[in-house]
């Protein structure tokens, strides 16, 4: 198998451009799911504290025998964190639960409006801290749009190293992938697949049948050629390593053209300008 890319974020720091998420994977279920994506090759685990399951991740790790400098880790700060000593508190306990001294990329989770009480500005200073106190080797956000973004550049004094926002076919996100680009934000597509939504559609299918592929593979293959990071989850060792055996093949242009050209603005998960925390 080729090997994965690397992604050179704004503070020079590397994440493999392709991982494993594991939103929605029962605890029960973290540790066989992370060691066979380790097992088949992957290097970079998304998790957050919502999920549920970083003491899971951490012990796939743990187990697995790899070096932990090996293997990017990223994880997230809840909603009902945002408070600086409440931010302190969770990331100590996320540390604790992966069992490690620092992560590679602490995001938070979602902005939230401010009249929910969240002032992300304040939330994002606390992660200033993280990062210069070394524990987390990057931070980031996700879910922002360009006003969250816009805030943070003038008021505060690192740039985000990446926004992780949803992104796939049917909500392509041009613009705000642009906007990112421009301000030297590397984007993470999360739910690359659409949560499997996309991968009935007859452009998807078509092209997966003339490239010999399976229209995860196709879809997959899509977001890295737009120069996105991607981690898609499932449970399913077959489907673990299908999804990962994508470095050997490209997509015509043509055809990445087409998949792009479905973008319908359909969000499979919640709204960023109305989302406010559970
Ligand atoms: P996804 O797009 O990765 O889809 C996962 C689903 O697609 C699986 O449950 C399975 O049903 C299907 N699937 C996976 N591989 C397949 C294959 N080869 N063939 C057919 N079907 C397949 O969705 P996701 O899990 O929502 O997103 C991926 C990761 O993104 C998450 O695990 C998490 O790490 C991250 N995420 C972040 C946020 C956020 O707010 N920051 C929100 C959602 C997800």
């Amino acid at each position: 198998m080729a090997s994965i890319p690397d992604i050179t974020l704004n503070n020079g720091r590397t994440v493999p451009q392709f991982g494993f998420g594991v939103f929605q994977i029962e605890p029960k279920d973290t540790v066989s799911a992370v060691s066979a994506a380790l097992e088949a090759g992957y290097r970079h685990i998304d998790t957050a504290e919502m999920y549920g399951n970083e003491a899971e991740v951490g012990e796939a790790i743990a187990r697995s025998g790899l070096d932990r400098a090996d293997v990017f880790v990223t994880s997230k700060l809840s909603n009902n964190a945002h408070e600086p000593d409440d931010a302190r508190r969770a990331f100590d306990q996320t540390l604790k639960a992966l069992g490690t001294d620092y992560v590679d990329l602490f995001l938070i989770h979602w902005p939230l409006p401010t009249r929910y009480g969240g002032d992300f500005v304040a939330t994002w200073r606390t992660l200033e801290e993280f990062y210069r106190e070394g524990r987390a080797r990057s931070v980031g956000v996700s879910n922002f749009q360009p006003r969250h973004l816009r805030r943070l550049h003038s008021e505060t004094e690192i740039i985000p190293a990446v926004n992780q926002v949803e992104v796939h076919p049917y909500l392509t996100q041009d613009e705000l992938r642009a906007f990112c680009a421009e301000h030297q934000i590397a984007v993470e597509a999360w739910s690359p697949l659409g949560q499997g939504n996309c991968l009935h559609d007859p452009v998807i299918t078509s092209i997966a049948e003339r490239a010999g592929r399976t229209p995860a593979q196709v879809v997959l293959r899509w977001h890295l050629q737009r120069g996105d990071i991607v981690f898609p989850k499932s449970v399913t060792p077959d489907r673990v390593r299908e999804n990962i055996d994508i470095f050997d093949f490209e997509l015509e242009p043509a055809d990445a053209d087409d998949i792009t050209a479905l973008n319908r603005d359909e969000r499979t998960g919640p709204d960023p300008d109305t989302f406010a925390g559970q």
